[in-house]
């Protein structure tokens, strides 16, 4: 027999085993406040220390407490994509394992989605412990996507969120394979609103997002939501057949008013390498957009699961079809 369940959380973790034992006892804690039945689905995204034993030993000692495991380390956003997969709250709310998406905020974006609201995201008011370099790149990061996105993202929102099982089932249905959630979530519509919070700093452990993922998930954003960096070929490709034609103008009038037109090595080795610089840049760029289509034409399942526990339902994923098979 199914039970009903009210909330579901969806944590995806990975080499954490520092912060899980605090992080259960604060979600135990946590659930017995809210007003309904509960479920966590921890998501282990190919940890290589002893989280998963610590979630599996907990989870059979606790109903609510569920584990999934994938294959390997699919990376965060597929992690998290693998839980919405297996809830069935009415409310489900996503979280880091590290604590810095305080449980006690929960309670807010419980209360918006009482008022109605879909999707609260939780926006970061400011980050504690965080490098200067990091703030100062999000925020330019951050102002960049929301001018070049054809959807409206919010800013300094991270993943931390509740969405209405409505939102789960439309995020469900979008099989692509570079998911940049927070862009899928802002793009989907309903009803959505910001709760702002203090992003503490992390429990324990570092972070597992290093510049290298950092850039990919920014990547993921600026191409998954825009195509300006292609239309970036269109503009450039004008500015410089103008200054060419401006250019032809000036050597026609030297040509034809004086007697000294001088053999122009410095012109024509800048004019040729600036172009072909140029060259190499627009083709980087479509590179990036048919890189995506490649990755997307294989079709591959997003992610494999080794193992789980407590978990009944998972949602197929409808598997994209760009390539006919006829
Ligand atoms: N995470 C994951 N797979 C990864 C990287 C990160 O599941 O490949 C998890 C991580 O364990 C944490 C959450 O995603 O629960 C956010 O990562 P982190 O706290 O390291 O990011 P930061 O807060 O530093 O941006
Ligand atoms: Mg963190």
């Amino acid at each position: 027999m199914k039970t009903q369940v009210t909330y579901s959380f969806v944590i995806p973790f990975m080499n954490e085993e520092d912060v899980l034992d605090a992080l259960l006892t604060r979600m135990t804690d946590l659930m017995s406040a809210l007003d309904g039945p509960c479920e966590v689905i921890f998501v282990d995204d190919g940890s290589r220390d002893t989280g998963a034993a610590i979630i599996a030993a907990a989870a059979r000692r606790d109903p609510r407490i569920k584990l999934i495991r994938l294959s390997r380390n699919f990376g965060h956003q597929i992690a998290v994509t693998a839980g919405l997969n297996t809830v069935c709250g009415k409310a489900v709310i996503i979280m880091d394992a590290d604590l810095q998406d305080p449980p006690e905020v929960v309670h807010e974006l419980i209360a918006q989605w009482k008022d109605g609201y879909e999707i609260v995201h939780a926006q970061r008011r400011t980050r504690e412990g965080e490098t200067r370099f990091k703030k100062v790149s999000a925020n330019l990061y951050y102002r960049v996507l929301a001018r070049l996105s054809s959807v409206d993202i919010p800013r300094n929102v991270g993943d931390f969120r509740l969405v209405d099982a409505k939102v789960v089932k439309a995020i469900r249905s979008m099989p692509e394979r570079d998911r940049y959630l927070r862009g899928m979530f802002a793009w989907v519509g309903y009803r959505q609103t910001i709760v702002q919070f203090d992003r503490p700093q992390r429990l324990a452990g570092e972070t597992k997002y290093p510049l290298k993922k950092m850039l990919r998930l920014a990547m993921d954003g600026v191409i998954g939501f825009s195509d300006a960096p292609l239309r970036l070929a269109l503009w450039l490709g004008m500015i410089v057949s103008l200054s060419a034609m401006a250019y032809g103008v000036y050597i026609f009038a030297v040509a034809f008013f004086t007697d000294g037109l001088v053999a122009g090595w410095a012109s024509t080795i800048v004019i040729l390498s600036f172009l072909s610089g140029m060259n190499l840049l627009i083709s980087g760029v479509i590179g990036l957009y048919v890189g995506r289509i490649h990755n997307e034409s294989k079709e591959r399942p997003l992610y494999f699961i080794s193992e789980s526990i407590g978990v009944t339902e998972v949602a197929q994923m409808p598997q994209p079809r760009l390539v006919s098979h006829g």
